[in-house]
């Protein structure tokens, strides 16, 4: 199957794949949230973790504090490279599993090289 446009800005990658549950390679449609996080542990079944920082503002004290959100995401076959610790961008599909509803879609290569000089 050729690789269809998500329709996010995002280039499709030039591996194919035969992966039910890719983006650019079968009928799953991206909608809803889009973020980008660390990868923080890498499951079974081509998924991972991946978290990220947010702030959440208090009225009381003037001040933010800092919060955090973890899902779990599917990486499909035709991405390659990704591992623990690299930084990804992720948007939100269909449920395609109890705690999946998140696709791993791109990875971040300008967030890794930033680390890479600190
Ligand atoms: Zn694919």
């Amino acid at each position: 199957m050729k690789a269809k446009n998500v329709g996010i800005g995002i280039e499709s990658p030039k591996k194919e794949c035969t992966d039910k549950k890719c983006p650019f390679h079968s009928d799953i449609k991206l909608r809803g949230f889009s973020f980008s996080g660390k990868i923080v542990s890498m499951d079974i079944h081509n998924s991972c973790s991946v978290e990220w920082q947010r702030t959440r503002y208090i009225p009381k004290y003037e001040r933010y504090e800092k919060r955090k959100s973890k899902v779990r995401a599917h990486i499909p076959k035709c991405l390659e490279g990704i591992k623990e610790g690299d930084t990804v961008k992720i948007h939100e599909c269909r449920p395609l599993s109890k705690t999946i509803n998140f696709i791993v879609v791109e990875k971040d290569q300008d967030a890794s090289t930033k680390v890479k000089d600190n």
